[in-house]
């Protein structure tokens, strides 16, 4: 961007020059041009449930008299499923966007054994019912790490709830945290259906999701992207080693405190 100013003498009452800036843009274009496509992206995410949401009530409106029971229940239940995914997209757009405000989130000394029990208490119901066998190993005398408890409780129920979402009944969820190397390792593995080495990249992008799987309607395509984003926060990233039908494993590395 070039900016063209005048400078002018009030005194005198006469042009005295002309300033030049310069202003390199380009990062503000991208930003401005990535801001975009996100919002494109979320409207799109968005009419879609709206819109069936929307055919479900006026069909019932209009044709409900002349529908049996049965197929009225199946209507109610696919737009109460639709509402779900709808609450869904818009909780990880409205987390997406505190995470993006610049409001500061102070990293203080964080008892991780109790942020990987909360975590384990949120899930066991899930884990139960879909019959996978969830499970935590700590050290027992595991150092606190600097981070933020909430930031990381998200963190690892985004971590915990895909590994339950992709891994068949009869499977292992185990949540691990021990000393590495000076920091501590967190780490999330499962026994599910692992991930394709040409997508391991993209599922940490916005709205990327796997394609012709049982549950991808389920998910917004947000919870990774969010999890990458709470970590850069922590000044660490995500690592991530998958093979298809053996399982995944996602972990970190935090600072001790
Ligand atoms: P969501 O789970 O809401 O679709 P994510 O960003 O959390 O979005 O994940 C993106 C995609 O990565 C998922 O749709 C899925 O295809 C794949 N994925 C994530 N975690 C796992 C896992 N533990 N096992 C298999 N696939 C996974």
């Amino acid at each position: 961007k070039i900016l063209l100013t005048t400078v002018f003498d009030h005194l005198r009452n006469q042009l005295q020059g002309i300033a030049i800036t310069v202003q390199d843009v380009t990062r503000e274009m991208e930003l401005n041009e990535a801001k975009s496509h996100f919002i494109s992206n979320v409207s799109h995410e968005l009419r879609t449930p709206l819109f069936n949401i929307k055919s479900f009530i006026e069909t019932l409106y209009e044709y409900g008299h002349s529908l049996s029971e049965e197929q009225k229940r199946d209507f109610l239940e696919t737009a109460n499923k639709e509402t779900d995914r709808l609450t869904r997209l818009v909780n990880d757009v409205l987390d997406i966007s505190r995470l993006e405000s610049g409001k500061p989130y102070p990293l203080t000394p964080t008892a991780l054994s109790a942020v990987v029990e909360q975590t384990l208490r949120a899930h066991r119901l899930t884990a139960k019912d879909k019959e996978i066998y969830l499970s935590a190993v700590m050290e027992p005398d595991l150092p606190d790490v600097i981070g933020h408890y909430d930031l990381l409780l998200q963190v690892l129920a985004n971590l915990v709830g895909n590994a339950l979402k992709f891994t068949p009944a009869g499977g292992h969820v185990i949540l691990w945290a021990y000393p590495w190397a000076g920091r501590v390792r967190v780490e999330v593995s499962d026994t599910g259906i692992g991930i394709p080495s040409e997508h391991q990249d993209a599922i940490f992008g916005r709205f990327f999701r796997v394609e012709n799987r049982v549950h991808t309607l389920e998910g917004t395509g947000l919870g990774l992207s969010i999890v990458q984003n709470i970590l850069q926060k922590h000044h660490t990233d995500i690592q991530l080693l998958s093979e298809v039908g053996i399982g995944s494993s996602f972990w970190f590395d935090l600072d001790q405190a």
